[in-house]
């Protein structure tokens, strides 16, 4: 397996004010597949959203976080993945163990998985009070094209978008990568001609990276024939900052009876995060004081 360290690489297209962002992302979706146990199709379909979040987080200030959130029609119910500024992105799917026949050989069918008319939201929570909340109807399903069918029909920003994930016979992460390319109203027409034409001619963003390539290798292609500069680079994580302080507030929040019928039933409570499977486990003595403090 090549285990390249996960980044996304920025570039800018000189004179215009086009924004490519291409990122790897095998590790990421490895852990994220290995801490939710999903199926091939959910992997595939977790790691592209993981992979979009992991790039869209590039442009926050620190603080600030992004949530790409898929109401599916489809039998994964629903897919939640979440980024930062400092790369770090988290995730899960509802519904881990879906199977799907594959429609084509060897190609996960995920848009029959999340299903075309799901519901796609981008909640941009910067920092400023109520998050910013976005949202379309997906005209595919896949999620690339979906997401930039979002930024274009919501946030009138024409763009390019990729995500592929490629699973092995045991169901393993081989590579996974993704790229966002923004084309502004007003970038001329040979800018954006010469950019649909690299994208037909490139191979999938899986194969690439599981041949090897590196995301500057991949914008040369995206963008060849262009005058570009690279501008930026951050790595990519799956991490999750749950803790026992933040489970406990979660319980809190359940209020003063649930927690003592949880005290009376079960004699401790059990606070699952959905984001990396951690259990955080409260004993009675805990929820006694719990109950005491509430009551206050
Ligand atoms: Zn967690």
């Amino acid at each position: 397996m090549r285990n390249y360290e996960d980044k996304v690489v920025c570039s800018l297209v000189e004179d215009t004010r086009v924004v490519v962002y291409v990122a790897s992302s095998t590790s990421l979706v490895e852990e994220a597949r290995h801490l939710h146990h999903t199926s091939p199709v959910a992997t595939a379909a977790l790691g592209r959203a993981l992979t979009l979040a992991g790039i869209m987080g590039v442009e926050l200030k620190e603080g600030q976080r992004l949530t790409l959130h898929i109401r599916c029609l489809g039998p994964l119910e629903s897919i939640l993945a979440q980024a930062n500024s400092q790369g770090e992105v988290r995730g899960y799917v509802a519904q881990p163990s879906v199977f799907l026949p594959s429609r084509e050989e060897k190609k996960l069918n995920v848009e029959e998985a999340v299903g075309k008319g799901s519901q796609l939201s981008v909640v941009k929570d910067l920092g400023l009070g109520e998050p910013y909340v976005g949202y379309v109807e997906m005209p595919r399903g896949g999620i690339a094209y979906d997401l930039a069918y979002y930024f274009t029909a919501s946030e009138q920003l024409p763009s390019a978008c990729s995500a592929g994930v490629y699973v092995g016979e045991r169901g393993e992460v081989l590579s996974a990568g993704g790229f966002i390319i923004h084309t502004p109203l007003g970038t001329p027409s040979y800018v954006i001609e010469t950019i649909e034409n690299n994208i037909s001619l490139l191979p999938s963003l899986s194969s690439l990276i599981w041949e090897g390539k590196t995301p500057e290798e991949i914008t040369q292609e995206l963008l060849a024939s262009l005058s570009y500069q690279i501008v930026g680079e951050k790595k990519l994580c799956y991490q999750c900052h749950c803790s026992r302080e933040r489970a406990r507030r979660t319980l809190v929040l359940l209020g003063k009876e649930e927690l003592k019928d949880l005290l009376t039933q079960e004699g401790r409570a059990e606070v699952n995060c959905s984001f990396c499977n951690r259990v955080y486990l409260f004993g009675d003595k805990e929820l006694k004081e719990l109950i005491e403090k509430g009551s206050k």
